[in-house]
């Protein structure tokens, strides 16, 4: 269990540094922190909460989060870290899915508690910060009474140890459940997949509410007595900082992450400390990868995932990155991945296998596969139709067994009957040196179905349209199909916390830049 993980760090390395928390200024070795988790779990049983129980967080990054994760998991109750960048309606509706018992939550996010906590009179609300607001009560307080026994609760390697909800770009977020088992074997594959050790000293920056910071970077570094340094919220100046001063040697960043510490001045620091870089939850383009490369000199692990896998399914190791930049790398230990023949208005058959170089639908079984969606049976059903995860993903596999990421089946883009992989055309964009970000979507079109169009942040203002039109022309990549027809600039893309572009926004501000207006 993850208790277990926990409890057996804790008895080999009492005395080691194990984590600090940036925003309060808190450090901890591992016994201090097994005290505070072991305070928390005490005072969440004092509360009524019993195994099997939701206890929510709703936070950003902090040293409360990590607490909490450890303290239902010995208690057995079950784990649901909120997205700080839910609107209040949004929270409402997981909250009244999850039912918990208690809710810890912070400052900067209480107006949006504020809001709807009156609907929820069964919930304890729990507020980690100084001056509590009337509704809530003070999480120090209630620590600062409970005990730092070890609390006795058979907890079982088939429980379920966490809701948490998937971003839910199409459709209500559903809360998906993993059992301890699950985690134990993926918080495994990606101490594995990254050759974690004990000295490492481990950035959290990326959201710990989604899987990809909490289990492939926070969790594995925890169970291998590695130190956490807590970071409340992505900053890339306050990253270089902390790198040199906390001698950091690996973390986590999603492709943008990345790419936005690339534009500032790394000469200004000592970041001799870093060893490793772990990146994925969203496609990165080889371009990006070779500029982190030559610029960083780290090696480089890719992961490929989903919250219903854990997430990791896939890592591109160290020694693959340039050779096979582009691919988000092989399967991962007791996984099968599976490329298959795509079916309209139902689940795709895991039998109708597509051949190497081909692409179908992403699906997967392995280890740490959800037990199924909280309360949701259908799509359950849907998602883990004939026992194989259904990723909603379009790729294929090469001659080696390498798997190739396209892009999610709902964002392909169809023109002239040619389906066009967004990704395709954003990867040659990116390599383009006035280009600092870019998507791609689709656009009804009456004579070609749907065209292309390309939403383009400029690093260089210079660029212009024509420019970039050429670019495409020429480069050996891309098909004159799948050239963008249609240029818009932007500031910025919009992305959900974990890195990923919403490309759902993009297509309705499209809508609305070229339907021509009724009066
Ligand atoms: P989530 O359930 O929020 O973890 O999102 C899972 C989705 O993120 C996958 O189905 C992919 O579409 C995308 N994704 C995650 N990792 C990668 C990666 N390394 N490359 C490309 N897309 C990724
Ligand atoms: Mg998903």
């Amino acid at each position: 269990t993850i208790g277990k993980i926990f409890e057996l760090t804790v008895k080999k390395f009492p005395n080691k540094d194990a984590l600090y928390d940036v925003r309060k200024n808190v450090r901890y070795t591992y016994k201090e922190w097994n005290d505070q988790v072991n305070r928390l779990a005490n005072a969440l049983l004092k509360e009524g909460v019993k195994k099997g129980d939701r206890v929510s967080t709703f936070m950003f990054n902090t040293e409360e989060l990590g607490t909490a994760f450890f303290a239902c998991a010995k208690i057995g109750a079950i784990f649901n870290p909120i997205n700080f960048r839910l609107t209040p309606e949004e929270v409402a509706y997981i909250l009244a899915d999850a039912t918990p018992k208690v809710v810890l939550f912070e400052k900067s996010l209480e107006p949006v508690v504020s809001a709807i906590a009156n609907r929820f009179d069964k919930i304890s609300f729990w507020f980690i910060d100084e001056e509590k607001p009337e509704y809530a009560a003070s999480y120090q307080e209630k620590l600062g009474s409970a005990s730092t026994e070890e609390v006795q609760i058979d907890v079982n390697e088939n429980d379920v140890y966490a809701f948490i909800y998937t971003s839910g770009t199409t459709g209500r977020p559903k809360g998906v459940m993993h059992t301890h088992r699950n985690m134990v074997d993926q918080s495994l594959l990606c101490v594995a997949a990254q050759k974690i050790e004990a000295e490492d000293v481990g950035l959290v920056t990326a959201p710990m509410f989604h899987c990809a910071e909490l289990h492939c970077a926070f969790l594995p570094r925890v169970q291998i007595g590695a130190k956490n340094v807590i970071l409340h919220q992505f900053n890339p100046k306050a990253i270089l900082s902390l790198i040199e001063n906390e001698k950091i040697s690996r973390f986590f960043a999603a492709p943008t992450m990345w790419n936005m510490l690339l534009q500032e001045d790394l000469n200004q620091y000592d970041l001799s400390s870093l060893k490793q870089g772990l990146y994925g939850a969203a496609p990165m383009a080889p371009s990006l990868v070779h500029a982190l490369h030559d610029s960083l000199g780290i090696s480089l692990i890719q992961a490929y995932g989903m919250t219903e896998m854990g997430p990791a399914i896939t890592f591109l190791s160290e020694y693959d990155q340039l050779r096979k930049a582009g691919s988000a790398g092989q399967a991962a230990l007791n996984h099968d991945i599976r490329i298959v023949r795509t079916t309209e208005g139902g689940p795709s058959d895991p039998d109708d296998l597509m051949p190497a170089g081909e692409t179908g639908e992403i699906i997967v079984k392995g280890p740490c596969m959800m037990v199924g969606y909280f309360n949701r049976e259908e799509a359950t059903e849907n998602a883990l139709y004939k026992g194989w995860y259904h990723s909603g993903d379009i790729g294929y596999l090469d001659e080696d067994g390498f798997l190739f990421v396209n892009d999610r089946v709902d964002d392909m883009i169809i023109s002239g009957g040619e389906n066009i992989y967004p990704r395709e055309v954003e990867d040659a964009l990116h390599a383009h040196p006035g280009v600092l970000d870019v998507a791609i979507v689709g656009q009804p079109d009456d004579r070609w179905g749907e065209t292309v169009s390309a939403f383009v942040v400029k690093k260089d203002p210079n660029v212009t349209e024509q420019e970039l039109d050429e670019f495409c022309k020429n480069s050996d990549s891309l098909a004159n199909y799948k050239r963008p027809r249609k240029y818009i600039f932007c500031d910025a893309l919009p992305r959900n916390a974990s890195g990923k572009i919403q490309k759902f926004v993009l297509r309705k501000q499209l809508e609305e830049l070229f339907t021509p207006k009724k009066s």
